[in-house]
């Protein structure tokens, strides 16, 4: 009996290697009763989304600088031998941290630069736990805004250089900046002694209510060169969608004027000066302050509010 020739082995494979095969299975597995082994299952395959996450990973890699592990972005300027180094750490180098190579004179990668514009990268924040992957033009745009990235000491006019957790800001107020004093309750006098001293100078004070911590600056600056003016505003020190949950009240009052401020606070993650940058504060001049002064010091009354769901 001859055997089918479809069963047998094709014209094009050599026997020998089918000769190998064949009794494979008997002689690793001997006394299984001829039963066939299940195949060894097939390694899962990550999911397509997976896949694609490590691929951008591998990607975005290629752009880390080997100093400061931070991203090279567009313009992307590599030493002689085509090494890659951060713009900040090119600037304080003299020479190729890689291969010890002249840095100069600039030359561009524009290859780099072109696969940098098909990346998303990770925001900076992301250990701190934010996911975002970004076009590298937006990066630095979030990341002035981004709620992972760490909070900075939210007093005005210091030059206090602290950063840390928001559950942190408090302690720091309290052991960093001791002069300042703190007042319970939802209505509170805000008082400004001295508002006529020269230059400029800053008010602060805290305020505690509603399980929350709100910061009350009145600061005195020109915002525009030669006209001196008041800004007061109050912070929370808290997320910004924590600070949307609360409303304030400023009033200046005197026997016969009144001036009042209503507004949502900020958070302390933007801080005062964006608050004054987009004259989100009650603003007022020396003039309008010497109405309400009272012997060069200036009572604002404070009411903090919770808003209505
Ligand atoms: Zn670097
Ligand atoms: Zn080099
Ligand atoms: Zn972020
Ligand atoms: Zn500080």
């Amino acid at each position: 009996m001859s055997r089918p020739s479809s069963a047998g082995p094709g014209p094009s494979k050599p026997c020998g290697k089918q000769q190998q095969h064949a009794p494979s299975p008997a002689a690793v597995l001997p006394g299984t009763g001829g039963a066939s082994p299940p195949p060894p299952p097939p390694p899962p395959l990550p999911p397509p989304q997976q896949q694609q996450q490590q691929q951008q990973q591998e990607l975005t890699s290629l752009f880390e600088c080997p100093i400061c592990f931070d991203y090279i972005l567009p313009p992307i300027l590599q030493c002689q031998a085509g090494h890659l180094v951060c713009k900040q750490c090119r600037q304080q180098l003299s020479l190729c941290p890689t291969c010890r190579g002249s840095l100069t004179p600039n030359i561009r990668n524009l290859a780099m630069e072109k696969v940098a514009s098909a990346v998303l990268f990770p925001c900076k924040y992301a250990t701190t736990g934010c996911s975002l992957t970004l076009h590298h033009t937006e990066k630095p745009k979030h990341e002035a805004i981004c709620e992972y990235r760490p909070y900075s000491c939210p007093c005005p006019g210091t030059s206090c250089d602290w950063e840390g957790s928001l559950e942190a800001v408090m302690s720091h107020l309290m052991h960093a900046h001791k002069s300042i004093t703190t007042l319970q309750g939802e209505d509170i006098i805000f008082l400004a002694t001295d508002i006529n001293l020269p230059g400029a100078v800053d008010w602060v004070m805290m305020q505690s209510c509603f399980g929350h911590h709100f910061m009350l600056v009145l600061k005195k600056q020109e915002k525009c060169e030669g006209h001196q003016q008041f800004f007061a505003t109050v912070l929370l020190i808290g997320t910004r969608k924590q600070a949307e949950n609360f409303q304030y009240r400023l009033e200046l009052h005197s026997s016969c004027h009144r001036l009042t401020w209503e507004a949502s606070p900020c958070s302390i993650h933007d801080g005062v000066s964006v608050a004054i940058r987009n004259s989100n504060c009650l603003i007022f001049d020396t003039a309008t302050a010497h109405l309400f002064a009272d012997n060069g010091n200036l009572g604002i009354n404070v009411t903090i509010s919770m808003c209505c769901p």
